[in-house]
């Protein structure tokens, strides 16, 4: 099969749909990949990595798109992209249709095959190629919460780990899914005071013995939440409810009531946030305070680490474009039911029924 990977355009977009080693993994299956020039610059893969690697570069999007029969990318296609797609040819990228009603419609109208990371699913009912981000996000929210609290961003000017003779800070994490699990081994790793609430009691008892006592793992009730986030210097927001938005777990008296200086970090911003007080903002200006609670709700934080994250996407898609290209979509989906779940648009059709009756569109 003919690959294409175009250089990403969205603002500030430095990931890039395939790595070198990814290359060289599709030329080892006998297929044929050509990378838009500089689509891998920005965090560090030349041109001649990928030319080394076995691929082709070419010198606009355009010419990726009239040439692949299968274009790898990150973000949903933007309007000039989605003007390049033609009918039968494969898209595979993050696509987030339920609020994007002119992306929708223009996949309809290409008849294009598009199929979504973001609904791939796994054995477990997991979504792998999901994962990935909220691992990175997880992870980062601990940095952010540092520097959220260090005195130049408002915060009271603690240090998470404390030093010898100094307690270290109190950091509470609502939600002990990818994110808030991954946050938590950051902040546990820097000696932070870690409590993780959920209301899962499987994923409790996951975590407890993951954590070995190192961090607390608390059922979460409006009276434990209440007494954890009055008492917490760094809260982070993991909660996430599939399919709808996130619930407003801390309202505007808990923020009122919250020590001066404290910070939260709102990683569920990206399904409205799980604080009452939270509005997205952006790692050009991520910080705001309100009641005297710094406030860090960066809607797509893994962009701010674009190389790790780029590396990590690719690490969990790889295997389905391997997949794709060496059967041709139709076996690749036939066989594979999880992959099947990430089809959703073919041939004019949108085929998520969620995001069929959102528009009240044919299914
Ligand atoms: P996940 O499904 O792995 O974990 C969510 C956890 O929340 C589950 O353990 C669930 O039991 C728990 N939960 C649900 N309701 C709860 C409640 N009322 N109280 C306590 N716990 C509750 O999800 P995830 O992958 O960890 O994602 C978490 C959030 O982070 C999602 O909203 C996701 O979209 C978001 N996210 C944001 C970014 C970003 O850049 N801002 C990046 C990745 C993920």
């Amino acid at each position: 099969m003919i690959i294409g990977v175009p250089k990403e355009i969205k603002n500030h977009e430095y990931r890039v749909g395939m790595v070198p080693a990814s290359v060289r993994e599709l030329i080892s299956h006998g297929h044929s990949v050509y990378i838009e020039t500089n689509a891998g610059n920005g965090i560090g893969f030349s041109d001649d990595d990928y030319k080394a690697a076995g691929a082709s570069i070419l010198p606009t999007a355009a010419d990726v798109f009239a040439k692949a029969e299968m274009i790898v990318k990150v973000k949903e296609p933007q309007a000039v992209e989605r003007a390049m797609l033609r009918e039968g040819q494969i898209l595979f990228t993050y696509l987030h249709l339920a609020p994007d009603f002119p992306q929708t419609e223009d996949l309809i109208k290409s008849k294009a095959i598009c199929i979504a990371y973001e609904t791939v699913t796994d054995s477990k009912g997991r979504l792998p190629l999901l994962a990935p981000m909220s691992e990175v996000a997880g992870r980062m929210s601990i940095q952010a919460g540092a520097q959220a609290l260090e005195k130049s961003h408002g915060g009271s000017g603690m240090l998470l780990s404390g030093v010898p003779g100094v307690e270290p800070a109190k950091i509470v994490v609502l939600g002990g899914g990818v994110v808030g699990s991954n946050a938590a081994r950051m902040a546990v790793g820097l000696r932070a005071d870690v409590t993780i609430l959920d209301k899962n009691v499987d994923t409790l008892r996951r975590l407890d013995e993951e954590f070995q006592g190192r961090a607390k793992v608390v059922y979460s009730t409006e009276e434990t939440l209440e007494q954890h986030v009055l008492n917490a210097d760094l809260v982070v927001g993991a909660v996430l409810i599939p399919g709808a938005a996130a619930p407003k777990l801390v309202n505007e008296d808990h923020i009122k009531r919250m020590k001066p200086g404290a910070a939260v970090v709102d990683v569920a911003i990206d399904q409205g946030g799980c604080f009452a007080t939270s509005h997205a903002t952006t790692h050009a200006d991520p910080t705001y305070i309100v009641d005297d609670v710094v406030h860090y709700c960066v809607a797509n934080m893994p962009g701010a680490v674009a190389r790790t994250s780029t590396v990590a996407l690719n690490n969990a898609t790889l295997p389905y474009i391997v997949k794709l290209a060496n059967k041709g979509y139709r076996d690749a989906l036939v066989e594979d039911a999880h992959l099947r779940n990430g089809l959703n648009v073919i041939g004019g059709q949108v085929t998520i029924k969620e995001v069929a009756e959102g528009f009240e569109l044919p299914y």
